[in-house]
């Protein structure tokens, strides 16, 4: 060997060392070594084989290794001269070095042309001794990884237990952990109904797509891998799911590919399973892998010990432990059955679908504790309103349902919604403090298909919020393809800011009896690429629905202050006002003060000259909360107004709550103010109290010279209509914010 080919292969081996140990893992490792030894012997093609295995190849198209001849060259006698056939080549004589120590793994490299020579093959022998050991130093490690992760994961379900954490907790802790550790798509524990031993319930579960969860709830023990490992006792592993004769048709159509059960017992008996499946093809269950799957079910059988009865353990694992209802899995049990009976009569099923209104503003502001009373409050308010055969369960979070049996009229369910309306709607004292929540219902009946009841309900709940929440509605079929529609409509609601399709448009606000311009409302509008303009009215109440609002209404922020700072340094009267529209969603936002904040220092307006309005339906549901949030926005410097005022019916009662500065007189007012004159004392009653509180009064959808002279002669000081400008584009408005254009409908009280 010269100097010159020792220092170059040493140079080559160092380098080389360096890129098989600075990976990630085994399978990276072993892909760098192929890789740097084809580069360093000039290879046409190389393979690392690890017994009959191939673990990686390059010269070949993917998937199209020749792995019988390359077996097979591995396999004969080294001094015989081989080859194995390479794309383009033909056949291409090998050589092959051993990989690590075991005898089992090798590289094959594959060279047309010049054998190797001594050299060569002496860095081709360094270099699969390097890999061999840098593959095994990765898979030590990475042994060692799981090994630290499933101890780490039983120490905690054991603090879990020790803790005494709500046993269906400590269920889905375990139930996670094998689905992580074992690598599955999905995991679940399965018990012994002490009712029924012949069934086993879903106690707790993971990755069972929605469409299955209902149907496999419940299932008989003699079908499925779960419930033969219960009958046998023992672990049941299946790694071609479908030829398994304890396979689930249901789950042979879903496609799962394995499946493997331990056994969970307490005391001794056979109580339940824990069982991990996945859909990917291939997957082994290795002896290790088996072995932890028996580890952690023994670690269910603790917890489960632990909880002891086990008519108490299954009550658990079907019951929010919050409310002591049933849980979702015990809902979808009952109303299964519901159905079952039903099917041989004429009378149908309902699912109540109820949604609390403003349950997270109490949460958020109140903290968990009252949302925790509040949502017991409401679930016995529920349970009051039902007869013994209805069922009443906690979905989760504030979503309850209600299941109702035989029914003749689906005014029978309307009915009881409107009762479950009426009751959660009360007040509710906790601590002394008065706590207002709602509830919105949807309504589906029928005679099949629990889950596809329980989703048309949900549909129906939605349609219920949107319609103003506090109601109940009746599904219908027409909302699936709303319900589409609204789900498209928000995918292009979220990228509509990026995409620069919102813009705001002003509306004068002028002095009534001079005509002089006051101020603008912004008012937004979406430039949607097909619909063309959309108002606020098609898209706000989806977006509190999502809480993109928080998002948009950053954005009318930072633009309307922007906006009024460009005119001010244009020469826009000092004193000119913009007034901002925010929702209820908004105010709900702890980040709004700050929101409202940023958006004056970025565009250095007066904090003097924005005026927030806020509707008279999202004061009427104040909180402390609420109040809170206000007084700190105007403690900004920002003034609030009412909008709508006038549409809501408690008027009167918020008015001294709230730290409010001005009043838009809601348009239903206006409307009438050109006929008789008994139909202006409403207006005249709306002017006055402002008068009285000292707070100015917006007149809204000033529409005619009539109503304009209406109000100067009731002494209301500010309009705003089409009368005297629509909403329009910044750059429409501005030559008469800017004084060069004078206000429509003026002094004159013509309409130009
Ligand atoms: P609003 O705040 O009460 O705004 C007044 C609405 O009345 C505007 O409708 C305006 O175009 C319309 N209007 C003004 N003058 C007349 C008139 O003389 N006759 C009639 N018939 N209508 C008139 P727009 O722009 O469709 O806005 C509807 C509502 O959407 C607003 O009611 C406001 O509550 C909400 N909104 C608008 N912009 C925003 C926003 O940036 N954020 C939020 N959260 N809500 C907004
Ligand atoms: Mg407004
Ligand atoms: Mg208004």
């Amino acid at each position: 060997m010269t100097v010159r080919a020792a220092s170059w292969s040493t140079q080559q081996l160092a380098e080389f060392v360096a890129a098989v140990s600075s990976v990630a893992d085994a399978d990276l490792a072993a892909r760098a070594g192929v890789e740097r030894v084809a580069e360093a012997l000039d290879a046409d093609a190389v393979a690392l084989m690890y017994g009959e295995r191939l673990a990686y190849a390059i010269g070949w198209p993917a998937g199209a290794t020749p792995v019988d001849a390359i077996r097979a060259a591995v396999a004969a006698d080294l001094d015989d001269e081989h080859v194995v056939p390479v794309p383009g080549l033909g056949y291409v004589p090998i050589t092959r070095a051993e990989v690590g120590e075991d005898g089992d793994a090798y590289l094959v490299v594959a060279r047309e042309g010049e054998p190797p020579d001594a050299e060569e093959k002496g860095l081709l022998r360094a270099m699969a001794r390097t890999l061999g050991l840098a593959m095994h130093n990765h898979q030590v490690v990475s042994a060692l990884r799981e090994r630290q992760r499933l101890l780490e994961g039983l120490s905690e379900i054991q603090r879990a237990i020790a803790l005494r954490e709500p046993l269906h907790q400590v269920l889905n802790t375990i139930v996670g952990l094998a689905q992580e550790i074992l690598g599955d798509d999905q995991a679940a524990l399965m018990l012994r109904d002490p009712a029924d031993p012949d069934s086993l319930i879903v106690a707790a579960s993971t990755g069972v797509p929605q469409e299955l969860e209902d149907r496999v709830q419940r299932r008989r023990i003699d079908e499925g891998i779960g419930g033969r490992a219960v009958l046998e006792d023992r672990l049941i592993v299946a790694e071609r799911y479908a030829e398994s004769s304890a396979a689930m048709s249901l789950f042979v159509k879903a496609g799962l590919a394995s499946a493997m059960a331990a056994p969970v017992h307490i005391e001794g008996d056979v109580v339940g399973c824990l069982l991990v499946s996945s859909y990917r093809h291939g997957l082994q269950y290795t002896p290790a892998d088996q072995n932890l799957l028996i580890t952690i079910a023994q670690q269910a059988s603790l917890a489960l010990t632990d909880a002891r009865i086990v008519s108490d353990m299954v009550h658990q694992a079907l019951h929010d432990p919050l409310t002591g209802m049933p849980n979702r899995a015990l809902f979808g049990d009952r109303l299964a059955h519901a159905l079952q009976r039903t099917e041989r009569t004429t009378s149908e099923v309902a699912v109540l679908f109820v949604d609390l209104d403003r349950f997270k503003p109490v949460n958020d502001s109140l903290g968990h504790a009252v949302g925790d009373e509040v949502l017991c409050v409401v679930a016995e308010r529920i349970s009051g309103c039902l007869r013994e055969s209805d069922t009443a369960a906690r979905l989760g979070g504030d979503e309850f349902a209600v299941l109702l049996e035989e029914i003749d009229t689906q005014a029978e369910a309307t009915t009881l919604a409107q009762r479950i309306i009426d009751t959660v709607a009360a007040p509710i004292v906790i601590d002394g403090r008065h706590v207002f929540v709602g509830a919105s219902i949807g309504i589906a009946t029928g005679q099949r298909g629990a889950e596809d009841l329980l989703r048309k309900a949900d549909l129906a709940m939605y349609r219920a919020k949107a319609d103003g929440r506090g109601r109940s509605v009746l599904f219908e079929p027409r909302m699936q393809g709303q319900a589409l529609e609204r789900l498209e409509l928000e995918i292009e609601l979220r990228g509509a800011i990026e995409r620069a399709e919102m813009e705001l448009f002003y509306q004068p606000i002028v002095v009534l009896d001079s005509g002089a311009l006051h101020g603008v409302e912004a008012l937004l509008r979406w430039h949607h690429p097909e619909r063309g303009l959309v108002g606020p009215a098609d898209f706000i109440p989806l977006a509190e629905e999502t809480g993109l609002i928080i998002e948009i209404g950053w954005w009318v922020l930072e633009t309307a202050c922007r906006q009024l700072a460009a005119w001010h340094g244009a020469g826009a009267q000092r004193d000119l006002t913009m007034n901002v529209n925010l929702s209820g969603r908004q105010l709900e936002d702890p980040g709004l003060h700050s929101t409202v904040a940023d958006a004056l220092s970025h565009a250095a307006v007066d904090e003097g000259s924005l005026i927030l309005e806020i509707t008279e339906t999202v004061l009427m549901h104040d909180t402390d909360a609420t109040i809170e949030r206000l007084r700190a926005l105007r403690a900004l410097g920002v003034r609030l107004a009412v909008d709508d005022f006038g549409t809501g019916y408690s008027s009167l009662r918020y008015l001294n709550r709230f730290p409010i500065d001005v009043l838009k007189m809601a348009s239903p007012f206006v409307e009438p103010l050109d006929a008789g004159s008994e139909r202006r004392s409403l207006a005249q009653t709306i002017v006055s109290l402002g008068s009285n509180l000292g707070l100015p009064v917006i007149a809204e959808g000033i529409e005619r010279p009539e109503q304009h002279a209406a109000l100067v002669a009731l002494g209301c000081e500010l309009g705003q209509g089409y009368h005297f400008g629509r909403p329009v584009p910044a750059a429409e408005i501005e030559p008469q914010i800017l004084g060069k254009r004078p206000a429509n409908g003026g002094g004159s009280h013509t309409r130009s």
